[in-house]
C-alpha cells in the first residue's frame, strides 16, 4: 500500500534531523490524513503515535521504529512530560521525529503542551493539523458541524479535566445559553452530569443528541437520542469510547445525510427532517 501512494509534485518540506513534527492523524479513516501528513510519514526516523490513531496510517511509514505513546482518559501529567521530553531527547540524538497524534493536534490532545516543551528545549518544530473528530466524526454520521437554519455558532468542550472530573472551570449555563450546538469530546464518562447541567441550564428535555462512537472507522456506530435519554441510551446501546457527543438540532439533519447509510442502500429517512417546507437552497 504505502508504494502505491505518492504525493502530488510540488515543492514539500523537508523534515530535517533534529526536528519534531507534530502532526494530526485525524479521526480514524486512514484517507482523512494530509498530504503534509503523508509527506512527514515518509520522511521520519521514528514516529510516536497515540492510543486513536488509525495503526494502518502507521504502515505509510514502513522504515520509521514506531513507538506507541498511548495514554487514555486524564492520567496524571508525569505521563505527559515523560513523552514530552522523549521528544526532545529524540531531536537532540539527530532523528527526524514524527509525533502522531489523533484528530487535531491542538484540539484537546495536549499538543500545545508538546509543541511548548519542545520550544523551551531549543528543538525547531511544525505542526500539521488534522481533522479533529469533533468536525470530521461528525461528518461520517451525516451531522454537519453547523447548518445555517440550526446554529451560527458551535461550541467545542471536553467532559473531563486533567483530573479525569467533570471539568468544574466549565460554566454549562453561559454554554448551554450561549451555544445552539454543542460537541462534547470525552465525555462518555460523565454524560449523566453534562446531559443535566445542560438541561439544568434551560436545553430541553426532548432535544436531539447524537452519540458517535469510533467515527470514521470501520467500527463507526451511531446513537441518536435527546438530552434526557442519552445516559440510559447509552448504557443500553453499550456503547464505548472513544465518542464525540453533539447537542443540538443539527443532528436530525442526519435524517437526510446519513450518506453511509444511504451509499449501502437505505432510503433518506426524511428529505426535510427541520421542517422547512422548501427546497434546502432557497433563502
Ligand atoms: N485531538 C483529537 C481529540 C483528542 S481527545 C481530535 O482533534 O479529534 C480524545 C477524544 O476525542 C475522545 O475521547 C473522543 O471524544 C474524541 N475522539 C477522537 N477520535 C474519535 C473517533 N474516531 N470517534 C469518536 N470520538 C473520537
Amino acid at each position: 500500500m504505502s508504494d502505491s501512494i505518492t504525493l502530488p509534485g510540488g515543492d514539500w518540506p523537508t523534515l530535517e534531523p533534529g526536528w519534531v513534527w507534530l502532526c494530526g492523524a485525524g479521526p480514524g479513516d486512514p484517507g482523512l490524513l494530509t498530504l503534509h501528513g503523508l509527506n512527514a510519514l515518509r520522511q521520519a526516523d521514528v514516529v510516536i503515535y497515540d492510543a486513536l490513531v488509525e495503526k494502518t496510517i502507521l504502515d505509510w511509514a514502513p522504515e520509521a521504529e514506531h513507538v506507541y505513546a498511548g495514554k487514555r482518559g486524564g492520567k496524571p501529567s508525569a505521563q505527559q512530560r515523560d513523552i514530552s521530553l522523549h521528544l526532545v531527547d529524540l531531536a537532540r540524538a539527530g532523528k527526524r521525529v514524527l509525533r502522531l497524534k489523533g484528530g487535531d493536534p491542538f484540539v484537546f490532545g495536549r499538543g500545545g503542551e508538546e509543541a511548548q516543551t519542545l520550544v523551551q528545549h531549543g528543538v525547531p518544530i511544525r505542526i500539521i493539523p488534522g481533522i479533529s473528530a469533533g468536525i470530521g466524526g461528525l461528518a461520517y454520521a451525516g451531522i454537519p458541524v453547523t447548518h445555517r437554519d440550526v446554529n451560527q455558532s458551535v461550541t467545542f468542550v471536553t467532559g473531563h479535566d486533567q483530573s479525569g472530573e467533570a471539568p468544574s472551570s466549565l460554566n454549562w449555563n453561559a454554554i448551554a445559553q450561549g451555544s445552539q450546538v454543542i460537541v462534547i469530546y470525552m465525555g462518555m464518562k460523565h454524560v449523566q452530569r453534562i446531559a443535566d447541567a445542560l438541561m439544568a441550564a434551560g436545553r430541553p428535555a426532548d432535544e436531539p443528541c447524537a452519540i458517535v462512537c469510533s467515527a470514521t472507522t470501520g467500527d463507526q456506530s451511531v446513537l441518536e437520542t435527546t438530552l434526557a435519554r442519552m445516559t440510559a441510551d447509552i448504557a443500553e446501546s453499550g456503547l464505548e469510547p472513544p465518542a464525540i457527543l453533539c447537542v443540538g438540532r443539527s443532528v436530525l439533519m442526519r435524517q437526510v445525510l446519513d450518506w453511509q447509510a444511504m451509499a449501502s442502500g437505505s432510503a433518506p429517512r426524511d428529505l426535510d427532517p427541520l421542517g422547512r417546507g422548501r427546497p434546502a437552497e432557497r433563502a
